[in-house]
């Protein structure tokens, strides 16, 4: 089943869905349970206080249920994608879906957007994918955005300067608004596409129907010339206006602290479409989801570049600790005493927002990180093994750093162990395993379990 609901049923069957009865408000409420449980099943929440709808949330929480979603094995993600980015599959346009059960004017008020923070300026859509086309219509564009709503029509929305940006520059002076959709309650191969760096001009919803075999399909909106998931759990219809613009944030991003207020532009709902019990999706702020959805991606991109430098690529780790986003640890098959620094600088020029990296032998785990530790403590030396490099552009996001000019300082660690020593020096040691003991600690494991 291509939309959110097969794949909540999936995870039903698997003990990851939590339901939660209790009546809670989505103000503060409901963002605190799903912090307290963040990183383990999805939560639904079948009572919303003051609202008919469910809230579901942490639905992309673990790295294995993205792949589960996309029915691929953890190791494969970073090819697929990568391929789906490079061949697009043109997505059927049907004339109805179950997002149209119900097509009503916009009201935001009626919808249970959650206030996540305790200084958060106003209840805060995180799960929303816009969509977008230039006026000649030869452009298409699918993004996230975080939507800040003002009032029972209009709302504020952060556009960073990639692809959305530039469609609105290019629109500005021909046209006063650009129409848009915002869908959410999506299955996660839509939200991992919508996520992707597919490069200006993807049509991310191309990218999303390759991820999942061809079995995407699009309604043509209502009240606004702009497509959306036939199978969304809720639509909304907007115009995006081009020359109006309201304080936007602050905002709780990715490293749990706030970004900053910015005028940002307006965008004005006229309709909205929805199942006629649609689940309200939610996404916690600088929550495991928030860090994978933006994470799991860029992985795929240094993976791409490292390969370039060295051919046995391990792993790569945004790590949660570093909000997927700022620190990375590599693990690869070293042959040359000057590899390491060389993927260094590919991992940094592959991600311009990451700000320190590990580099480790392929005999350390990347998703480990008591054994990257390890690696750094008993392979890295501070003289020989460390990559300074001062005065470069990092992410707007990290408190420590420059933000107005996104200036700071990156640092690449080499924790590989040098080849000019035997490797016996840097092994684990190991204890010889005979036969019962083997079973002995089998069938431990199966009690532990
Ligand atoms: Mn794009």
């Amino acid at each position: 089943m291509p939309g959110l609901r097969g794949f909540l049923e999936d995870l039903e069957r698997r003990g990851e869905l939590l339901r939660v009865e209790e009546e809670l408000s989505p103000r503060f409420e409901i963002p605190a349970v799903l912090r307290a449980l963040d990183g383990g099943p999805a939560v639904l929440f079948e009572r919303v206080e003051g609202f008919d709808s469910k809230v579901v949330g942490g639905v992309c929480a673990t790295r294995g249920r993205i792949c589960r979603a996309l029915g691929i094995e953890p190791g494969a993600f970073y090819q697929r994608l990568l391929h789906a980015v490079e061949h697009p599959t043109p997505v059927e346009v049907v004339e109805d879906g179950p997002v149209k059960e119900v097509v009503e004017e916009a009201s935001l008020d009626r919808l249970p957007v959650l206030t996540h923070f305790k200084g958060d300026p106003g209840p805060y859509i995180t799960s929303g994918i816009l969509y977008a086309r230039s006026p000649d219509g030869s452009v298409e564009n699918v993004s996230f955005h975080r939507i800040l709503i003002l009032d029972d029509k209009r709302a504020t929305l952060r556009i960073v300067p990639r692809h959305l940006y530039r469609l609105c520059q290019e629109a500005r002076g021909e046209v006063e608004a650009l129409d848009v959709s915002v869908s959410l309650g999506l299955h996660p191969a839509l939200m991992v596409a919508a996520a992707s760096p597919a490069p200006f001009g993807v049509n991310e919803f191309e990218v999303a129907n390759t991820l999942m075999g061809g079995g995407l399909r699009l309604v043509e909106c209502e009240h606004v010339d702009a497509l959306a998931p036939a199978d969304a759990e809720l639509v909304l219809e907007g115009r995006l206006l081009l020359d109006e613009e309201a304080p936007e944030g602050p905002f709780v991003d990715l490293t749990g602290t706030y970004d900053i207020q910015r005028p940002q532009p307006v965008v004005e709902f006229v309709g909205v479409m929805h199942r006629r019990d649609y689940l309200y999706q939610a996404l916690l702020p600088s929550g495991s989801e928030h860090r994978l959805l933006m994470g799991m991606p860029r992985e795929a991109r240094i993976w791409e570049y490292v390969r370039n430098i060295v051919p046995t690529v391990r792993g790569v780790n945004l790590t949660m600790g570093g909000c997927g986003w700022l620190h990375c640890v590599v693990s690869f098959k070293k042959f040359r005493e000057g590899d390491p620094k060389n993927v260094l600088m590919a991992v940094f020029a592959a991600h311009p927002s990451l700000k320190h990296a590990v580099v480790v032998d392929e005999d350390i785990d990347p998703f480990d990180m008591e054994m990257v530790e390890w690696a750094i403590a008993t392979r890295f030396r501070g003289d020989e093994d460390l990559l300074i490099i001062p005065h470069v552009r990092v992410s707007s996001l990290d408190p420590a750093s420059d933000q107005e000019r996104e200036l700071g300082c990156k640092v690449g660690i080499d924790a590989t162990r040098p080849l000019s020593k035997p490797e016996e020096d840097f092994r684990r040691a190991e204890i010889p395993v005979s036969g019962r003991v083997r079973r002995l600690l089998e069938g431990l494991k199966r009690l532990g379990e």
